[in-house]
């Protein structure tokens, strides 16, 4: 039997994704826009609930 899938939309590029299940504080990347994205919540049915992570990725210069 194989792994059952999850499915989650991606919050920013509207992709449908499927993943291996996951747990809330993961994270994954979709593959469409390359955004980090972080389970917010599991819904009741395994949806996924997602969310971007904002990344500070600044060049202090130091
Ligand atoms: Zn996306």
């Amino acid at each position: 039997m194989a792994t059952p899938l999850i499915s989650a939309v991606c919050p920013e590029c509207e992709t449908e994704l499927s993943t291996p299940p996951m747990v809330q504080g993961e994270t994954l990347v979709c593959p469409e826009c390359m955004l980090t994205l972080r389970v917010e919540d599991v819904e009741a049915d395994g949806t996924l609930s997602l969310a971007m992570i904002e990344v500070t990725l600044r060049d202090w210069g130091q």
